[in-house]
């Protein structure tokens, strides 16, 4: 069965959005992966069909209601649905790569996208939602959050991308960033290419090619560096 994602949302018009094109849009022409989304505001049971109140113990924003969302998320995915449900929150464990092959890997997930203030804390407990974060800055809603985390997973999914060799060496794959990119033409105003890339010398090349993927890493992500030497005693 291929990866599905089911979006819960205030505003499933958002969906797939930027995932329609390119490289996502042709996987999901294929079938290599599936979404679909669910209208919270349709769980909603009075004629105004709200699905926030004021947050107990006062001051600004609302909250979204957890008895409404919970019943969003019954109908999306029952007991024995064996996806993984995520809250997009900016708590929650930061997304990375790792994060997104682990997703790729499995049979899909149940995506919630708050807004407002956020969702009221009993559904998170109750429904086990995974807090996950992209990043730490305050979006207006989960929705943008979902559809990057989505874009990160689906270009693992097998047969989505076409080079798979160039996954590989990514940053974050290796553990650290990636080198820098040339291509034609050999001067671009007053600029030539390293010579040691069209030398042809393909084992200098890879050695170039992780001494400035390490220097970069040094340079610009002190975290990723010390990860990466504590993962690996040939580096000096
Ligand atoms: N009051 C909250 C922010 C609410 S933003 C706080 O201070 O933590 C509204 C919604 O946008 C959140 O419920 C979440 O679903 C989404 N969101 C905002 N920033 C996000 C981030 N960095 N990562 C994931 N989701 C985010």
């Amino acid at each position: 069965m291929a990866f599905k994602a089911t979006i819960l949302t205030l505003y499933p018009d958002m969906f797939p959005g930027p995932l329609g094109q390119s490289l996502s849009g042709r996987a999901l022409e294929k079938g290599l992966w599936d979404i679909e989304t669910s209208q919270i505001r349709d769980f909603a049971a009075d004629k105004h069909r709200s699905v926030d109140d004021t947050p107990a113990g006062g001051g600004a924003g609302m909250v979204l209601r957890a008895d409404i969302l919970a019943k969003a998320i019954d109908a999306a995915a029952p007991v024995e649905d064996p996806r993984p449900r995520i809250l997009m929150s900016p708590r929650g464990k930061p997304f990375t790569q790792a994060k997104a092959h682990q997703l790729a890997e499995g049979p899909g997930a149940v995506i919630v996208c708050g807004r407002f203030e956020g969702v009221d804390q009993r559904v998170i407990e109750t429904r086990q939602l995974e807090e996950i974060s992209i990043g730490d800055y305050i979006l207006s809603g989960g929705e943008i959050g979902a559809i990057t985390m989505l874009d990160a997973i689906v270009r693992l999914i097998p047969g989505v991308m076409g080079n798979m060799e160039s996954a590989d060496t990514e940053s974050f794959e290796t553990g650290l960033l990636e080198h820098p990119h040339y291509t034609r033409p050999a001067e671009f105003e007053g600029l030539t290419i390293p010579d040691v890339l069209t030398s042809g010398n393909h084992k200098k090349i890879h050695e170039w090619r992780l001494a400035e993927a390490e220097r970069l890493t040094r340079e610009r992500r002190s975290d990723l560096w010390y990860a990466y030497m504590a993962d690996d005693d040939d580096v000096d």
